[in-house]
């Protein structure tokens, strides 16, 4: 493997080289005003990106699954009944983290590479009262894209709060949280956003501060008080300088470049460029007879592909992509682990990348001794829709 090798995963993925000139720069103090501007604007930038006009953003140093547990914490005392719509593992994932917490955990559950159908959920929802109903944006281990503004919609109407893990779609996938009524949307650095691995990112809503503040129980974590985060986050926006627990400098100026050249992109831009890539994909996939683990291509993500190896092949197609220069991932989902693979193509994903790693996946294949296609009609078929206009859907 060398640098030039193409990481094209669900996360970290290729940065821009003004995030990481960022993130090699001189640590401050985070109390700097050069940081404290910085950070304020991150702040005031991550609520453009989110659609949160009216939201609160946090952003502290951890992972996608510290933002689940920020969000989660915050919102839930024991015994409070939870509905999650599950699309895979990360769902799975919130379930587990709001069980810590005490909660009654019911799923809406589909097939493994399926959204759970609306009505499956109107029935939870009629049945039991649910104080909160989650729900995975894009997981990353199906690659199912669930209809988020529906669900929170109907979650909504029965009186519920609503929280999106947006870890995989953030940033790449059309999101509204204040139109699609999303009290908690939260995120990691090191996918769509751009930044690398190490941030933890949520926004609350007034409703979910209020829950907060209703909460019989203080959460046990003091770092995952929001409580404790308010005053800081509100701080930084007015340029003040405070301190609760030292902000990761370097991540967060990583952060704010990458969220600047996202609003330069223009977010409907973004989620085009990302439609546009994932079909290039797409058209790909298909001239080479690879099937999509996520079976409805209306409910698939556009940031990355899971994709079904073909009969006579098996997890070791990886490896021989890697050695044509391009990285991607393995299965995730324990059901179906070592049936897949998965390609990222979110963030900086441009059409150039696209037809290097479908020039990697064929000739991995042929060496494979897969060969039910004729060299070249993959990159073919994506070089076609890359050379096309940007599609609406
Ligand atoms: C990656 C991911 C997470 C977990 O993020 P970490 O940074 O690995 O903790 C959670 N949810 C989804 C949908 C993800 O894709």
């Amino acid at each position: 493997m060398t640098d030039r090798d193409l990481l094209m995963i669900p996360g970290p993925i290729e940065f821009e080289p003004t995030v990481l000139e960022a993130l090699g720069r001189k640590t401050l103090s985070h109390l700097d005003p050069r940081f404290i501007e910085t950070f304020g604007k991150l702040l005031e930038d991550v609520r453009d990106v989110f659609g949160a006009p009216n939201c609160t953003p946090m952003v502290l140093a951890g992972g996608g699954t510290l933002a689940m547990e920020l969000a989660a914490t915050n919102v839930i005392d024991p015994g409070d009944n939870v509905l999650v719509y599950n699309t895979g593992y990360f769902s799975d994932r919130m379930a587990r983290i709001a069980e810590r917490l005490g909660a009654n955990v019911d799923h809406v559950r589909a097939a493994i590479g399926e959204a759970p159908p609306l009505e499956a959920l109107d029935k939870a929802l009629t049945e039991k009262r649910y104080k909160i109903v989650t729900m995975t944006h894009v997981d990353t281990s199906t690659g199912v894209l669930a209809p988020v503004r529906q669900i929170a919609s109907h979650a909504k109407k029965s009186g519920s709060l609503t929280i999106v893990d947006a870890v995989c779609s953030a940033g790449g996938e059309e999101l509204h949280q204040a139109s699609w009524q999303i009290d908690i949307a939260l995120s990691g650095s090191q996918k769509a956003l751009g930044a690398p691995p190490g941030l933890a990112i949520a926004l609350f809503s007034q409703a979910a501060i209020e829950a907060r503040k209703a909460k019989k129980v203080v959460p046990a974590s003091l770092y995952l008080d929001i409580e404790e985060w308010l005053p800081i986050a509100q701080a930084y926006e007015s340029r003040k300088p405070s301190y609760f627990s030292t902000p990761p400098v370097n991540l967060i100026s990583a952060l704010a470049a990458s969220t600047q050249l996202l609003l330069e992109e223009g977010m409907s831009a973004r989620v085009a460029r990302h439609r546009w890539i994932s079909h290039a994909f797409r058209a790909a996939w298909q001239a080479l007879g690879l099937a999509s683990l996520s079976v409805d291509p209306h409910a698939t993500a556009h940031t990355l592909s899971a994709l079904l190896y073909p009969t006579g092949i098996d997890a070791s197609l990886i490896g021989a992509i890697r050695d044509e220069g391009v990285v991607v991932a393995g299965g995730l989902h324990p059901d179906a682990k070592t049936k897949y693979f998965r390609v990222g193509h979110m963030g900086s994903t441009r059409g150039g990348d696209v037809l290097t790693t479908v020039g990697a996946i064929e000739r991995a294949l042929v060496r494979m001794g897969y060969t039910t296609f004729e060299q070249g009609v993959g990159l073919a078929a994506a070089n076609k829709v890359i050379g096309g206009a940007l599609p609406h859907t």
